[in-house]
């Protein structure tokens, strides 16, 4: 399928927003400019009022023709300098070599109200030159989940891309049966992830490495640029910052219960982002062996594996720098330090969802021993939480001591609980449980509900979900069937990487 000129573009739609597009002001080895190619029949599926007004887009416009042909990618956007990236990666532990933006078009960076730079990026708007052998789509089921976890993801505190929109077509799109294919509007300050330094690094375009690093190091992360700590090597300082916001990433991950699903390099971003929202899914049972994704037998990316994970890939980076950071040592010692961030990041997270206010040396046992107590009995993991904070806020013990068959056992840990929590005004402790122990989250099952309908032309329940995942914490009279535990059909659901 040939790949439209930007200059065929009929029109542009005039949004009168602000741009900057610092990515692609990095030149063309970076990318291949090229428009999206055209859906048939676009419609909404879902929009985000909040990141619509976080990027500055007036309601109005987001209503309009105009808008659904931008984000469905039938008309250009004024101002926007629509590219598909090119990047590497390893892919399951194997070096995959060249992949790139193969279904996903950056609009480009626009300037939001309150001054910072926001990537628009559409994904499954048709093929590019990285596209291999794909054809530049998403479906819309893939899209709902992705649209609806990012917006969920971030509700929850948790470092993310962001989406602002779906567009659906009708237009066929064949995986395992034919299904239609989707647009999603995704939002973050840079898509740049690891593969694309693996990218430059190993097919020896140095000089696009260090323009690239460079170009990480001014926009992202300043503080790299004096170097300290490691003489003065502002790659070394990099590889470090980039390990520890991933380190703080995968804490908050393991903290909620989130399998991400396909953690390979070209997945992972370089601002410690969750992106890429595949066969991800959020625990049901506590199972620190559970795989979510259908495609990874092996378990390479099940959920206990994600922290070790983590630190290979920035391993790999950290490969990829060497040119630049050009002593080995130093890059291994920028390397380290994850090791001892991650459970620092995870003790504290842990040490918040026990409403603990400072951290004591017995609180790793405390929380190793629930888990192993919890996974023992496969206790939903999102409910224990919950109960748990419910039950120091001075509900009944036994919603949560009902969770387990052991009641002993559950009943020597409450001890030991309530012995650390000696001298902790209750309602203040269970204040801070309650913020940080969702009640709700984006279940597989919800998810499937709400494209069960969307695939027959009903959005209502896509809407719902969005606004109950906005605010995860919060009770939402009436709603608790979403908080509920997992139907059985539920364990049936099998998500792979084809989306
Ligand atoms: P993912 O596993 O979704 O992160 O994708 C890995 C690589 O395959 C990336 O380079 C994607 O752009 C590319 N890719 C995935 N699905 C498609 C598709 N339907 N058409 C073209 N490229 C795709
Ligand atoms: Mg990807």
């Amino acid at each position: 399928m040939p790949v439209q000129a930007p200059q065929d573009i009929p029109s542009q739609a005039d949004s009168g927003l602000h741009w900057r597009n610092r990515f692609a002001a990095l030149g063309p080895a970076f990318y291949t400019r090229l428009m999206p190619q055209p859906l048939p029949a676009p419609h909404w599926v879902a929009r985000s009022q909040a990141m619509a007004r976080e990027l500055g887009l007036a309601p109005e416009w987001l209503d309009s023709p105009a808008a659904l042909a931008v984000f469905s990618g039938n008309q250009g956007l004024a101002g926007s300098e629509p590219l598909a990236s090119v990047y590497s990666g390893h892919q399951f532990g194997v070096w995959a070599g060249q992949l790139g933006d193969g279904r996903a078009i950056l609009l480009g960076e626009l300037l939001t109200p309150d001054g910072r730079g926001l990537e628009l990026q559409l994904k499954g708007s048709g093929r590019t030159p990285y596209s291999r052998m794909g054809d530049g789509r998403a479906v819309l089921r893939s899209s709902i989940r992705e649209f609806l976890c990012s917006e969920a993801m971030h509700a929850l505190g948790i470092p993310s891309s962001r989406a602002l929109c779906v567009t659906g077509s009708p237009a066929p799109v064949r995986r395992e049966e034919i299904e239609t294919a989707a647009v999603v509007t995704r939002v973050a300050p840079s898509f740049i992830r690891f593969g694309h330094f693996e990218h430059f690094s190993y097919s020896g375009q140095h000089e696009q490495l260090r323009a690239l690093a460079d170009f990480v190091i001014d926009a992202f992360y300043p503080d790299c640029r004096a170097g300290s700590g490691f003489k003065g090597n502002a790659y070394a300082a990099l590889l470090e910052a980039v390990s520890a916001r991933t380190a703080a990433m995968v804490a908050q991950w393991q903290a909620v219960g989130f399998c991400h699903g396909v953690m390979n390099t070209d997945n992972m971003s370089i601002l410690g982002l969750t992106i890429d929202y595949g066969p991800f899914q959020f625990l049901d049972g506590f199972d620190p062996g559970h795989i979510c994704n259908h495609s990874d037998p092996q378990g390479r990316y099940a959920y206990h594996r994600q922290p070790n994970i983590a630190y290979w890939n920035l391993f790999c980076l950290g490969q990829a720098l060497l040119p630049l950071i050009e002593e080995q040592e130093l890059a291994l010692a920028a390397l380290e330090p994850y090791k001892a961030v991650f459970p620092r990041e995870l003790d504290a997270r842990m040490g918040a969802k026990l409403g603990l206010q400072d951290a004591a040396p017995q609180d790793r046992e405390l929380t190793e021993s629930i888990l192993q107590l919890m996974a023992k009995e496969r206790v939903d993991y999102t409910i224990f939480w919950r109960r748990l904070s419910r039950h120091v806020a001075g509900e009944p013990v036994d919603a949560v001591r009902d969770l387990f068959l052991d009641r002993a056992g559950f009943d020597d840990w409450l001890g030991r609980f309530r012995e650390r929590s000696t001298g902790l005004a209750s309602a203040e402790q269970s204040a801070r449980m309650l913020a940080v122990n969702p009640k709700y989250v984006l279940r597989n099952h919800l998810g499937e509900v709400a494209i069960r309908a969307a695939k027959l032309g009903d959005f209502s329940e896509v809407e719902r979900l969005l606004a109950l995942l906005e605010h995860p914490f919060d009770e939402q009279p009436g709603m608790d069937a979403y908080a509920g535990f997992p139907p059985d059909w539920a364990s049936s659901i099998a998500i792979s990487c084809s989306s």
